[in-house]
């Protein structure tokens, strides 16, 4: 991390390219506002949360013995409104994972110009070796311990890695007893019947579908006959080989953990969809599957990772065939790597712009709570649409107007927003 007192100076990207997660984004940061003209004081202000909650509480087993849990809400910058990001259940969550994911939020929701900042909240465990009761009291009481400082006009959490509508259910009734009233604007995810909203399951793919409909057309790339791969077949990434096969793109690949197929004639996503189990694995009912890596290098022209994080390195990006990137998943591409790529032509599209469709949506279910009348889903898409399309050509101008990639335009603008509203407020 860095230290306060020295004068920050942006990292090279061969640096990078071994640098945590926080501390890369704390330096795109740092580029950013640079490029905007601010001054060091704005950077300490944006580097780091304002607020981080550690929290340890106690969670009966099933067995009767107790496991004392440690969990984490990060709120990046109240500035521009209530701070809002999801909750992740996962062994991996640590401190400084939540602060870069948060800060990300803040980046995300600035973009796409959202009355928010970013937040972030994780528990360590693993649920998927706990069981349904295990995780209801977990859930339960990791809201009791940071019911202080989240709320609907404070902080609104949402679903993130190995979180649903499920655990987005017990922790809104465990918030509207603690609080006395119900509070749908609590939290968004929601099951629809709880105040949740038509469109969410889907909209972080329909998100990327919009963003790769504008790549290409920048592109000038006809998508009907287009070859997509898509790297994961969980919610983001089956919902997005859904939407491009029935738009008449050929689907030539998809992966799971287990290994990926490929067909360059296309495949049969509605077959794959119908044999896929609910943690998004497929590949294991077949015999002829590649790996992950060769997917990755296979022959496509978009090119869609929707499943975790440093998948294009400087080691394989130079090898990726497709002329369009749209990264549904967060942190896919290092810094690197986005350099190798840009330079060669690629149009990246980066994650705070490609999966920020699921972030709108929950603003969506947010205002819908706040005024208790609800939307249709043509609603919902036909609004989503209209701030992703809005929000592509901004970033897109920025990589023109600055001469930069399109991860650091996203940046430029969606810290440019942050810093605004900062400054207004008489904070720097
Ligand atoms: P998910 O758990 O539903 O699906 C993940 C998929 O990735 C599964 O098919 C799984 O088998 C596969 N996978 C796991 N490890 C893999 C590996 N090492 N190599 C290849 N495939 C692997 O998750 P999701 O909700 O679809 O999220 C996927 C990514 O998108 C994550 O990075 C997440 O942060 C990001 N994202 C999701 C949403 C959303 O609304 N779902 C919103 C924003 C960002």
């Amino acid at each position: 991390m860095r230290n306060e007192q020295s004068e920050p100076s942006v990292r090279t990207d061969v640096e990078t390219e071994n640098l945590d997660v926080l501390s890369s984004t704390q330096n795109v940061i740092l580029e950013a506002l640079q490029k905007l003209g601010y001054d060091e004081q704005m950077y300490q202000l944006l580097k780091d949360p304002l607020r981080v909650l550690m929290v340890r509480f106690p969670v009966r087993m099933d067995d009767g013995s107790v496991r004392v849990y440690t969990g984490y809400r990060a709120q990046h910058n109240n500035a521009v409104g209530p701070t809002k990001g999801g909750i992740r259940l996962h062994p991996n969550v640590d401190e400084d994972e939540i602060k870069a994911l948060s800060i990300w939020m803040s980046v995300k929701c600035g973009i796409a110009n959202l009355p928010y900042g970013g937040g972030k909240g994780g528990i360590v465990c693993d649920p998927r070796e706990m069981s349904f009761a295990e995780i209801e009291r977990l859930s339960r009481a990791y809201v009791r311990a940071i019911s202080q400082i989240v709320g609907p006009t404070k902080d609104i959490p949402a679903p993130d890695v190995f979180s649903n509508s499920q655990n987005m259910a017990w922790m809104l009734d465990e918030y509207s007893h603690l609080r006395q009233f119900d509070s749908p604007g609590f939290i968004t995810g929601k099951p629809l019947v709880l105040g949740g909203s038509k469109g969410r399951e889907s909209s972080t793919a329909r998100g990327v579908a919009i963003c790769i409909e504008q790549a290409a057309a920048v592109k000038k790339l006809d998508l009907a006959g287009s070859k997509v791969i898509v790297q994961g077949f969980g919610n983001a990434g089956s919902y997005l080989a859904k939407f491009m096969f029935d738009s008449g793109a050929k689907v030539v690949g998809i992966s799971d953990a287990y290994g990926a197929l490929y067909d360059e004639k296309g495949l049969d996503i509605d077959d794959l969809l119908e044999r896929r189990d609910s943690f998004g694995t497929v590949t294991k009912l077949f015999k002829n599957t590649i790996s992950n890596k060769q997917l990755l290098e296979s022959e496509c022209d978009i090119l869609v990772p929707a499943a975790v994080e440093n998948q294009i390195t400087q080691e394989n990006a130079a090898r990726i065939k497709a002329s369009i990137i749209v990264e549904a998943a967060n942190g896919p591409t290092t810094t690197a790597a986005t350099k190798i790529l840009h330079d060669k032509g690629v149009l990246l599209v980066p994650d705070v712009l490609g999966n920020s469709g699921g972030v709108i949506v929950s603003y969506f279910e947010w205002v819908q709570n706040n005024q208790g009348l609800y939307w249709t889903e043509d609603e919902v898409n036909r609004k989503l649409a209209e701030i992703l399309k809005r929000s592509f050509k901004t970033v897109y101008a920025t990589a023109n107007r600055f001469k930069v990639d399109m991860r650091l335009a996203a940046y430029i603008v969606g810290v440019r927003h942050m810093a605004e509203a900062a400054r207004w407020r008489g904070w720097v």
